[in-house]
């Protein structure tokens, strides 16, 4: 089977800000047809869970309380590129508004004003010519 990147928020790991997850059931059904790689790139690059809350602005990403943690988010960026290449990923199914996963994420004012821009770790992965998909856009792969 082919492997895929796979948020770990999507499949119930409870990784998310709040120490919670985004358990999606069209995500579970692409087990039949491919082998999850999981990512966490907020994690894996170093913080805790639960978090505080992280936008990006103008390339660094500041949390809620004004703290700047640009250097957690690119390393966990890094280490999911490198299991896309170690594991030979060509799709990423990433949790959509995200700071790091979302193909879409917030302006970086905490207004939830959304913008056209991906998110640290899914920029990483577009730039490196993995085709990266949101939670609502499986109907294709679930075919
Ligand atoms: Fe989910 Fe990605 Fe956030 Fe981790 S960094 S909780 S995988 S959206």
């Amino acid at each position: 089977m082919e492997n895929i990147l796979v948020s770990a928020c999507l499949v119930g790991k409870n990784v998310k800000y709040n120490g919670l997850n985004n358990l999606n059931t069209n995500v579970l059904k692409l087990k039949e047809k491919y082998n999850f790689i999981l990512i966490c790139p907020e994690v894996e690059g170093g913080l805790s869970t639960p978090r505080t809350p992280a936008e990006v602005l103008n390339s660094k990403v500041i949390n809620k309380d004004g703290k700047d943690v640009t250097k957690e988010y690119n390393l966990g960026a890094r280490i999911a590129l490198e299991k896309a290449i170690k594991y030979n990923c060509r799709i990423a199914i990433l949790k959509e508004k995200s700071p790091s996963c979302g193909t879409r994420r917030y302006d970086g004012t905490f207004s939830h004003t959304l913008i056209d821009e991906p998110g640290i770790c899914a920029s990483l992965l577009i730039k490196n010519g993995i085709k990266v998909y949101g939670e609502s856009e499986l109907e294709n792969l679930l075919k």
